[in-house]
């Protein structure tokens, strides 16, 4: 042992908050657009609100936004209980508008963003290529008939990276569940309008997730209709 206080030769880069996440300067990258997909209950919102918590442990600064959250209001919720307050984006807000009156924006966190327009998909893509900021999009990729919702088709075209979240939702039959049936009365239902929301209280409508097999047949399982 040496006497005193020598320090030690190694240089330790300090640890502030005992995070295992490093801080990334700006501009260290290009900027991405990321969409995740996948039926209703496969845990976007809370990948949502763990990417947004990663990001800004990291020291980014960044803008939560949703539609048609589940809780009815501007907030991302999960279903497993988490939730944070969130801009809603109505179909008039022009999403570059917004982002730069905002003082400096690394990240969009876009939950429910199979419901926004065909334009603020586009919004997004500018936002990446002419302003560096990195969005990363939850949402549906189709509808109750298994349609693709336009917002998510643009978003497969125009994203530089597309994931699947598969969080095991499964049928009723135990087979992956890859779409989202609309029940009404007990029925699956094929025709109506792409955007209804469903679950709560006061709507007749309700959604279940099914795998393709009985998405097409419409067979909803014992006690579920
Ligand atoms: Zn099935």
């Amino acid at each position: 042992m040496r006497s005193g206080s020598t320090p030690s030769p190694l240089r330790w880069h300090p640890v502030t908050d005992l995070s295992a996440l490093s801080p990334v300067p700006p501009g260290a990258r290009d900027a991405v657009l990321k969409f995740f997909f996948g039926p209703m209950d496969c845990g976007k919102s809370t990948l949502a609100l763990q990417m947004n918590y990663n990001h800004s442990r990291q020291g980014r600064r960044g803008l939560v936004l949703t539609k048609h959250d589940r809780s009815g209001g501007p907030q991302v919720t999960s279903r497993i209980g988490l939730g944070l307050e969130a801009i809603e984006v109505e179909d008039s807000l022009d999403l570059v508008a917004l982002v730069t009156a905002h003082d400096s924006v690394d990240y969009l966190i876009c939950d429910e963003a199979c419901f926004y327009t065909v334009a603020q998909i586009e919004q997004l893509a500018d936002l990446v290529d002419d302003h560096g900021v990195d969005v990363y999009a939850f949402g549906l990729a189709s509808d109750f008939r298994s349609v693709m919702f336009p917002a998510a088709q643009r978003l497969f075209e125009l994203a530089d990276e597309v994931c699947r979240l598969q969080v095991e939702v499964l049928c009723w039959c135990g087979r992956p569940g890859l779409l989202n049936g609309r029940i009404v009365g007990g029925e699956l239902v094929r025709t109506g309008e792409q955007v209804v929301i469903g679950d709560t209280d006061r709507s007749p409508v309700r959604y279940q997730v099914l795998c393709r097999r009985h998405h097409r047949s419409g067979l909803l399982g014992e006690g579920t209709a």
